[in-house]
């Protein structure tokens, strides 16, 4: 791979910022300066440091977030923020969100460079459980918890997998889906005469969105958080 390729990858800076920081001689190969924006290395055995700081390889990119309100799950739009605009130090990077939140909706949402990933944990045959909180415009029925472990029939014919629904409060509850259809969990509220008025997921196959991140707040994941979603 390029040196000015990697060091952009790897968040250092936009590819014009990293040519400059070459040019200057801040960048170092195996201790030897190099300042060629082209200089070509093997981004995992070469030792690379950039004002004396080594970055350690990464092959790809995990990030989660506490989606707010407001953006759209998209990598790019011409009018509506994203939530790759939400983390411009990353923008540089390949990043796409794992699947979709809409845009009303809250809560966990995973960014990555690793398409393979992302195929794993949203394939239908994986049943990757999602968990969301949700408040509803009305009380809901205990009757409920049957018809969404028996399968909820959308207002299309499609006839869900089972899901589980625990009543936190009569117009409050929490809901885990196995898949991932488009406004599932709205939509498996109005089957049942009822709409959603507030949306945040909150679990991902083993993993909860953090209690210390913020909504609007992310970061890089750990290996053990990307081992629990898939
Ligand atoms: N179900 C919905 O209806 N909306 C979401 O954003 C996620 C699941």
């Amino acid at each position: 791979m390029r040196l000015d390729k990697f060091l952009a990858n790897h968040g250092i800076g936009t590819r014009t910022e990293v040519k400059q920081l070459i040019k200057k001689g801040a960048v170092t190969v195996n201790d030897d300066i190099v300042k060629k924006p082209e200089y070509k290395v093997n981004e995992a055995s070469d030792v690379i440091k950039c004002n004396g700081t080594t970055i350690e390889y990464e092959k790809e990119l995990y990030i989660i977030l506490n989606k707010p309100q407001g953006v759209i799950s998209a990598t790019e739009d011409n009018l509506h923020t994203t939530v790759v605009d939400l983390m411009p130090e990353f923008s540089h990077f390949n990043i796409h969100p794992v699947g979709r939140l809409d845009k009303d909706t809250e809560g966990l949402l995973i960014l990555t460079t690793d398409g393979q990933f992302s195929h794993r944990v949203l394939s239908p045959s994986k049943h990757v459980n999602k968990t969301y909180r949700a408040k509803l415009d009305g009380e809901v029925d205990v009757e409920a918890v049957n018809l969404f472990k028996m399968g909820i029939t959308l207002e299309d014919g499609y006839r869900c997998m089972p899901a589980q629904l625990n009543i936190l409060s009569p117009d409050n509850i929490e809901v885990t889906i196995q898949e991932g259809k488009f406004h599932q969990v709205k939509r498996m509220f109005q089957a049942i005469g009822l709409n959603v008025i507030y949306l945040k997921r909150m679990r991902m196959g083993n993993l909860d969105l953090p209690a210390d991140l913020d909504t609007g707040q992310y970061r890089k994941m750990t290996i053990e958080e990307i081992n629990l979603v898939q």
